[in-house]
């Protein structure tokens, strides 16, 4: 399969690999703290379903994703973990009960809404996710608000609270350090005040891939697994394998006098005679143009070559003239190396948006 596809654009997506990196965090975790894998945005770019399966088989304890649709497709190929849906919205609730996907709530708008729903089919004890905003300012209940939250959810009986969690805004950072650790002592004293509210015992979890890394005294019940299951620590850990490949091939390789230009806008112009090859990925791929005009470069027979010129929406141009390269050759745009952590700083991005930016027409290959 890989031969046939060779000539194409692909992602390669080492699956062994995921174990490996599944399994690393893994030993950094103290006896019965669960791992919930982050399979959100097609499974950071790399395939939800394949990337779950293999989590499934090798006993992860929960997955996440961020909408409802992405659990649904999960479930519809008979996924049947726990699966946590981060972004929830009111339109979806019929749905996460006919598939057992568990609701992040995080606010009293998406919690009265769901209650209600709940309460009209007759569901009791439906596990929900209560988000607390520790300081990230993203989704979430403020820590002033837990009153009036345990106000609600004492007087209904349809909701059934699984876990109080919050998001971490540096984890990976060192010089954040002290506000991480205000985030990590709000969520600890907000999941005690809840739980007393309550009157029963809740999962607590604070912790992203950079937090298991560098906060392992916040593990508590549950951590939860992203960037690091895909091969990139964000706190610079080693021990972790590359999980995704991106790869394509030379279309055409022709010898262009100095002084042309190459590419639309004629934006650069050689200042030799130069080797250009055409390979097959644009932007429509998910290649950012901003990485045209010599900021990004690619791997060919194990040298570099910079791509040349604007990044058109199928196609770029790299200079070779220095490479040993044919018609038909593979390039490697990222993986082992250049890796998307080298490509991400180059154009001022993040990994996460180089993976997750790989569109849907890169065929992915399980290896
Ligand atoms: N938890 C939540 C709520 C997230 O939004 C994310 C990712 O964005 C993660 C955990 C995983 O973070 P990371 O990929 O840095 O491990």
């Amino acid at each position: 399969l890989i031969e046939e596809r060779i000539h194409e654009t692909v992602m390669e997506v080492d699956l062994d690999a995921v174990v490996h990196n599944f399994n690393f965090y893994k030993s950094k975790l103290s006896p019965g703290v669960k791992m919930i894998c982050m399979v959100k945005a097609n499974g950071y770019g790399a395939g939800a379903v394949e990337i779950a399966k293999t989590l499934q088989y090798h006993r992860c304890d929960y997955l996440a994703v961020a909408v409802t649709e992405e659990g649904l497709a999960l479930r519809s190929s008979g996924i049947s973990l726990p699966i946590i849906i981060l972004n929830p919205e009111v339109n979806g609730f019929e749905e996460l009960f006919s598939n057992d996907l568990e609701p992040e709530v995080y606010n009293f708008r998406i919690l009265e809404a769901f209650i209600k729903e709940a309460e009209s089919r007759g569901i009791t004890h439906y596990p929900i996710h209560i988000k607390i905003d520790t300081g990230m300012h993203r989704l979430g209940f403020l820590p002033e608000e837990i009153p009036q939250l345990l106000g609600v959810l004492q007087s209904q009986k349809g909701l059934h609270v699984k876990s109080v969690f919050s998001h971490l805004a540096a984890s990976e950072s060192w010089i954040f350090d002290e506000f991480t650790n205000s985030q990590v002592e709000t969520l600890k004293l907000a999941s005690e005040e809840i739980e007393k509210g309550l009157g029963y015992s809740v999962y607590k979890h604070i912790l992203n891939s950079a937090g298991i890394e560098r906060f392992p005294d916040a593990q508590w019940d549950m951590v939860r697994l992203g960037i690091g299951l895909y091969g990139v620590s964000a706190s610079g850990l080693k021990g972790l394998r590359n999980v995704c490949t991106l790869k394509t091939t030379i279309l055409q390789i022709k010898n262009i006098p100095g002084h042309e230009t190459v590419g639309y806008g004629r934006k650069e112009e050689l200042n030799c005679d130069a080797r250009i090859a055409t390979i097959r990925i644009g932007y429509a791929d998910g290649l950012d143009r901003k990485f045209g005009n010599r900021n990004g470069k690619v791997l060919i027979n194990g040298k570099f070559a910079p791509i040349v010129g604007n990044v058109c929406m199928d196609l770029c141009m790299i200079d070779v003239t220095e490479i040993e390269a044919n018609e038909g050759d593979t390039v490697v745009v990222f993986g082992e190396t250049p890796s998307v952590i080298d490509l991400a700083e180059s154009i001022g991005t993040i990994p996460y948006e180089i993976l997750t930016s790989v569109s849907p027409r890169v065929k992915r290959i399980y290896i």
